[in-house]
């Protein structure tokens, strides 16, 4: 078997709380507390937690966005957690990333040619002038909007519009690792779909590999090989997508899919209501991180020990002490 495009091991973020006149240290944020998964070539892992699950950290730590505080990333045979500055620079090429917010993450006072050329000056990708506007076409073509598009600003452009600009810039350096940050999650249902549908031929086209997040399953059951649930830092559950769909085991998965609607009328699902909020990840409970709102908590257990992400079916792994 060749080995994964991508390996994350044990990947730690925390974020430092300074307080005092002397601006010490006085608490830490555990954004992301020890996320591990392998992702190979072409295949596209969906990540999915309410808001503050570390789940976007997750992704900028991959891509060195944020420095991650330890663990490591290997991309493609290369050690991304220890690569200097040129290293980092030649890696962005290979490694992109889709933002959530198509309105802010595009530079008001650039063109649309300009924000999608951008990267191919950067990495001198286009050697005259007639080649550069010729690839911004070709992008702006394979998203699904028109050459003319390339001398307009992006307040010209609805909401979808601009996703597929941030798609186009995205896919410029021609990458092999794509990170959708949230990449659907402003967008109306119906262009959702349609973003997802043009994700997924892309990524037919041109070979690539997804890491799609989202903080709902139903977004990324579409598009995901597998899943991986994120609860307060922590992968509680990863599985192949229709195992994890069709035989849930964690019960934050259990609550998550309760929600999800199903299109068939005759069929209800039981909702299964959390109790209270998600804690604060400066002081995450101790023991499961998700014992306080669990239906099926022990004492003694839950409360003490944490449980660690184990095998419990083919590609299928969970992090509960009762669930094997
Ligand atoms: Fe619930 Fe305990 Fe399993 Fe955590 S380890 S999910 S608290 S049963």
């Amino acid at each position: 078997m060749s080995a994964p495009l991508l390996q994350v091991k044990n990947l730690v973020k925390q974020f430092p709380i300074k307080g005092g006149i002397l601006q010490r240290v006085v608490d830490r944020v555990h954004a992301v507390d020890g996320v591990s998964f392998d992702l190979a070539a072409g295949e596209t892992l969906g990540v999915v937690g309410e808001s503050g699950c570390g789940k976007s950290t997750t992704g900028r730590c991959i891509l060195r966005l944020i420095e991650p505080s330890s663990g490591q990333v290997v991309f493609d045979g290369q050690d991304v957690t220890t690569a200097g500055k040129d290293e980092l620079r030649a890696l962005a090429r290979d490694m992109q990333i889709i933002f959530q917010d198509p309105y802010a993450s595009l530079n008001p006072r650039m063109t649309v040619g300009a924000i999608i050329g951008e990267a191919l000056t950067i990495h001198k990708l286009a050697p005259t002038k007639a080649a550069y506007e010729a690839r911004i076409v070709d992008l702006l073509e394979t998203v699904g909007l028109a050459a003319d598009h390339m001398r307009r600003y992006p307040h010209e452009f609805s909401g979808g519009q601009r996703q597929r600009i941030g798609i186009a810039r995205a896919l410029a350096v021609s990458p092999k690792l794509v990170v959708c940050d949230e990449a659907v999650s402003a967008l109306d249902v119906s262009i959702q779909a349609q973003v997802i549908n043009l994700l997924e031929d892309l990524q037919e086209q041109f070979k690539l590999t997804y890491i799609f997040i989202a903080h709902d399953l139903s977004v990324v059951e579409h598009i995901s090989d597998r899943v991986a649930v994120m609860y307060l830092g922590r992968i509680v559950e990863i599985a192949p997508a229709n195992d994890l769909y069709s035989n849930p085991r964690h019960p934050y998965t259990e609550a998550l899919l309760s929600a999800v609607p199903i299109p068939d009328p005759q069929v209800k699902r039981q909702r299964i209501r959390l109790q209270g909020d998600v804690p604060s990840p400066i002081r995450p409970p101790p023991g499961c991180h998700f014992h306080t709102r669990c239906p099926i908590a022990q004492k003694g257990l839950c409360d003490v020990q944490r449980p660690e992400l184990k095998t419990v079916g083919a590609g299928h792994q969970v992090s509960c002490h009762l669930r094997t």
